[in-house]
């Protein structure tokens, strides 16, 4: 942090903390007893047939790293050495033919299936709610992360679905290829977790999100593999392609993916463009798009968010800091006393993407945008994987800390976001009893609408304890999914649905949609053996009754 002098006064001043704060106290390791795991002597004996014992783990720690994901539910109960689950086991799986086997004797065996990836989800999706006492394994597949083959002419790369974000474009990059698909969490998700969230990566502008570049699948489900052909479309009734992105780990393991790549970009321009406020940024934006000149990389952020961005910039020395000062001066002189951020990226072959820029740039300037060049879009890009987790860095010192995103038509975006943004902030007030901060970013545009991507930090009373801070937390985020619910926007946009956000399932889908994608899980998987409390279960109803 120390690269970073601004940031914590400012979270400090924001949220009325006393000067001297101290680290708050978590449980340490030791203090952590997980209990005895359940041992199914049959399923174990028949997957010894084909694994060695290196690729089956009963080890405590081994078990703890496999519990949760990163949501600030899940590490708040770390925190606080609250373990409501841990698997049993975890098994390592080297190729699909082991997946298929595992998968065929847990069926027979009853025992439940939980894969694994880079366990970043931030939605609570790798936890079994009602195990109903059976043995539980987490599924690891990071030891499947081959590049397996690469069809230069047709531009498509086919991977095994354990290959970390950094892996699999180093893998494409010595062949002279790319993904582009870069989430915030790129450094430790997963190829499968990005399809079975269906996530989506900063230049969604330009390459989609993960749905749009899947070419063909290779899913293990209990009822046999299904293998989807790669092909540039097809109309075979409806996609199976789709129908496996966001499924969660509950229809089956993704183990192989076919993805649409592209050559090496010839060109990268990332650049920071200032607004006076918000709304002209916003009709900065929409005209672009009005004129197909819409960036590649749009990340535009509000009066709050743009505050915690240059708090939490680096510091800045010598001549940099000389060179700062007047820069500073001007910008307030010249009315951008309360700015908005809008980071923009142009990629792809030189000549489209020089004259994209050049189009999408005059028509911001023309909006009143200031340009300050290439220096700090390099310099985001360098620390961009490092910012959402210095929400783990507030946690030291008991900030609740989160995000929440959505996504809504564009004659909706505008009073979405100002519902919601209003309902979180009275929200953290009336549950903490003091304000807090939220921001907001549009990021991911389409043709049609926008992601509408919130920021919050609110604090607690002077002692409260991790579990309080969670239960504070629960109110505060239970209140902005109401109020995007309530607002028309989708329950998430890229975040996937979870354990967290399953309550307000029966809102977002019909009965005879929820009924027929329960009916998919029931034919694939019999026995729900597959993730059973990823989100189709019947409990969904049940927990919106009690939340
Ligand atoms: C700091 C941070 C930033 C983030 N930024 C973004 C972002 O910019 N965009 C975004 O979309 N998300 C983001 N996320 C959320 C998260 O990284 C994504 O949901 C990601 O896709 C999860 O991948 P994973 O490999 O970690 O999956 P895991 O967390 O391991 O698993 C997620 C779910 O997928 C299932 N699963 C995993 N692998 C497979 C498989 N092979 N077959 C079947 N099911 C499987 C699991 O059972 C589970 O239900 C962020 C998270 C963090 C912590």
């Amino acid at each position: 942090m120390d690269s970073r002098p601004k940031f914590w006064p400012f979270i400090r001043e924001m949220l009325k903390f006393d000067r001297n704060r101290e680290l708050q106290q978590t449980v340490s390791r030791e203090a952590i007893r997980l209990v005895e795991p359940r041992r199914h002597v049959d399923f174990l004996s028949d997957v010894g047939q084909f694994l060695t014992s290196d690729q089956i783990s009963f080890d405590e720690d081994d078990r703890l790293g496999h519990a949760y994901g990163r949501s600030f539910r899940d590490v708040q109960r770390l925190r606080a050495g609250k373990i409501d689950f841990a698997p049993d086991a975890v098994l390592l799986p080297a190729a699909h033919e082991q997946v298929e086997k595992i998968v065929s004797a847990a069926g027979k065996h009853k025992v439940i299936l939980i894969p694994f990836g880079g366990g970043t989800n931030i939605v609570g999706a790798l936890e079994p709610k009602h195990a109903d006492g059976r043995m539980v394994v987490s599924l690891d597949l990071r030891r499947m992360q081959r590049l397996l083959k690469l069809d230069e002419h047709s531009q498509i790369a086919s991977f095994e679905a354990g290959v970390f974000g950094p892996e699999l474009e180093r893998l494409l990059e010595e062949r002279g290829f790319a993904l582009g698909h870069e989430p915030d969490s790129f450094e430790f998700s997963t190829l499968g977790g990005w399809i079975a969230t269906r996530s989506c990566g900063t230049q969604s502008n330009i390459y989609g999100g993960i749905e749009d570049m899947v070419v063909s699948l290779r899913v293990v489900t209990p009822l046999g593999t299904i293998e989807t052909k790669p092909a540039p479309a097809a109309s075979n009734g409806p996609d199976l392609n789709r129908l496996m992105c966001g499924s969660e780990g509950m229809f089956g393991v993704i183990t192989q993916a076919s993805l649409r790549v592209h050559r090496t970009p010839e060109c990268l321009d990332y650049r920071i463009v200032l607004f006076k406020n918000f709304a002209a940024g916003y009709e900065a934006l929409y005209d672009c798009l009005l004129h197909d000149a819409l960036p590649d990389v749009v990340r535009y952020s509000d009066e709050m968010e743009t505050r915690l961005i240059f708090a939490a910039k680096h510091g800045s020395h010598g001549l940099k800091a000389w060179f700062d000062k007047p820069i500073k001066a001007y910008l307030k002189w010249a009315g951008f006393s309360a700015p908005c951020v809008l980071l923009v990226g142009f990629e792809g072959p030189a000549a489209r993407t020089l004259r994209l820029r050049n189009a999408a740039l005059r028509i911001l300037k023309r909006h009143g945008g200031f340009d300050t060049g290439q220096g700090p879009g390099r310099q985001w890009r360098k620390s961009r994987f490092d910012v959402p987790w210095l929400r783990d860095y507030m946690m030291d010192y008991g900030v609740i800390g989160d995000s929440m995103e959505t996504a809504a038509v564009w004659s909706n975006v505008r009073p979405l976001y100002e519902s919601v943004r209003a309902e979180l902030s009275d929200a953290i007030q009336s549950v903490t009893g003091y304000a807090g901060y939220v921001g907001c970013h549009l990021s991911h545009l389409y043709k049609t609408g926008a992601c509408i991507y919130f920021t919050i930090a609110a604090r607690g009373r002077e002692n409260d304890g991790p579990l309080e801070l969670l239960g504070y937390y629960e109110k505060i985020k239970a209140r902005g999914t109401e109020a995007i619910m309530r607002g028309g926007g989708v329950l998430s946009h890229h975040h996937a649905v979870g354990y967290e956000h399953r309550p307000w399932l029966p809102r977002e889908l019909s009965p005879a949609a929820l009924a027929a994608l329960r009916a998919v899980k029931s034919r694939l998987d019999p026995e729900n053996i597959m993730n059973p409390t990823a989100f189709l279960v019947e409990e969904a109803e049940a927990d919106l009754r009690s939340r």
